[in-house]
């Protein structure tokens, strides 16, 4: 078996773009080892949390209606909190994705006159809209119940931590860090950098609820935001946690006092958690999170790829192939709207699903640009799997994440630079 026929004959690569594969994928196999020897930590975290809960066919069965006495949920949550270092968790099939999870802390924690200060600069966009950056009056944001909104850029790409410090007043009631770069061109942050700005905000008030935005971020690196000292941080179940298995939902990770005030806000004041039915859902979140940390890894690896590829292209990309890395994704700054279009466009030739329709510019709910998705996915936006986007506007940068299997996402990859090479 020749495979390089093979990669010639099924997607039309280019010898050009299989020779510096090869060379690409030298450099990955040298520099992913970091990435295993944590795949292999978070596994183990993992495994040794069901362990302990002692997980069985039981938490599996589905409960209907208020969903009272649901082991396998409320285990899951238990099992969520162990991961995550965190006292406490809230996974559920029912929040609709990580924008959601989100809003929930900040609507759980927030009252009237309060103000959150986000620490890593303008957060991800669909965020806008729940804060009031954006959006109508009387929509129900952050803003339409005078909760006040205030931002650190960052500094030099780092949380600029005497800022930070010195934009506490007394009604500042919670701090958001948000852990992955998100579309933007920085190097995402290190759990580690949280910890410290964590540890100086702490320092002015320790009543000051701190939370992270940990979407993208599960699993990368051995430590988790709860771990040093955040008192919430939350994501979606369609991303890294999921596993690539979990069919919707969101989680959120923290202290006793802050999810039970989050659980007030997913349902409603005097029921919290006690109802919510898992409807057969637990099996899928379940093994989706037993899975997590080799399916990020995989995800990891591909993203290596990407940015071992396009450098090598000539284009600047972000993070490189050496520097280490704190979330799945890998951005390269395509320059234009044909090469930014053309890279969805053979990420989706690639993918397992939909690998027939072509990609295009549209106008996403939630986003303020248009944005171009490649999304050839088993559950619909899981960006776990395969899955690149951008928005249509300058520098026009490609975001890649995901793919569920490294030899698979081989394949799209080296389409969407033979694509791309031909708009150069
Ligand atoms: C994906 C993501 C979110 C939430 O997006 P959803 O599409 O609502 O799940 C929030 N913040 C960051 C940094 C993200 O990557």
């Amino acid at each position: 078996m020749d495979i390089n026929t093979f990669y010639k004959n099924t997607y039309g690569i280019s010898d050009g773009i299989l020779k510096i594969t090869a060379e690409a994928e030298k450099d990955v196999e040298k520099y992913a080892e970091t990435a295993k020897q944590i795949c292999e930590y978070n596994s183990l975290k993992v495994l040794g949390a069901f362990n302990k809960h002692k997980i069985c066919e039981a938490h599996f069965y589905p409960s209907t209606g208020y969903g009272y006495d649901d082991s396998g949920r409320d285990t899951l949550d238990m099992v969520y909190a162990d991961v995550f270092g965190a006292e406490d968790a809230l996974v559920r099939h029912s929040i609709v994705n990580g924008t959601q999870a989100i809003a929930l802390c900040f609507y759980g924690i927030l009252r009237p006159g309060d103000t959150v200060v986000a620490a890593t600069g303008r957060p991800y966009d669909t965020l806008e809209e729940v804060i009031g950056l954006r959006g109508d009056n009387g929509n129900g944001s952050l803003k339409d119940f005078c909760i006040n909104y205030k931002e650190v850029p960052l500094k030099d790409d780092k949380i600029d931590i005497g800022a930070l410090v010195g934009c506490i007043d007394k009604n500042c009631k919670m701090v958001a860090f948000q852990r992955s770069k998100g579309y933007s061109w920085r190097n995402s942050l290190s759990v580690d950098e949280i910890g410290e700005a964590i540890a100086a905000v702490k320092a002015v008030n320790s009543d000051i609820i701190c939370f992270v935005d940990n979407c993208y971020g599960e699993f990368v690196e051995d430590k988790e935001p709860c771990d040093v000292g955040a008192d919430l941080a939350a994501g979606s179940l369609i991303k890294n946690p999921g596993g690539g298995i979990c069919r919707s939902g969101g989680y959120i990770v923290g202290t006793k006092k802050c999810i039970e005030l989050v659980s007030y806000r997913m349902t409603c004041p005097g029921i919290g958690r006690e109802c919510g039915a898992s409807l057969g859902e637990n099996r899928f979140m379940y093994q989706g999170l037993f899975l997590a940390p080799h399916i990020v890894y995989q995800g990891i690896k591909s993203a290596m790829l990407v940015s071992g590829v396009f450098d090598r292209l000539g284009f600047d990309v972000m993070p490189k192939i050496c520097d280490k890395r704190t979330d799945i994704i890998q951005a390269v700054r395509l320059g234009s709207e044909d090469r930014l279009v053309n890279f969805c466009r053979g990420i989706q030739k690639g993918a397992p699903i939909d690998s027939f329709v072509v990609p295009e510019a549209w106008d996403m709910p939630g986003y303020e640009s248009k944005v171009v998705m490649a999304a050839g996915a088993f559950t619909q936006g899981s960006s776990i799997e395969i899955s690149a986007d951008g928005p249509i506007r300058e520098p026009y940068i490609a975001f890649y994440q995901g793919g569920l299997t490294y030899e698979t996402a081989k394949a799209a990859v080296m389409t969407a630079a033979d694509y791309v090479k031909k708009c150069i």
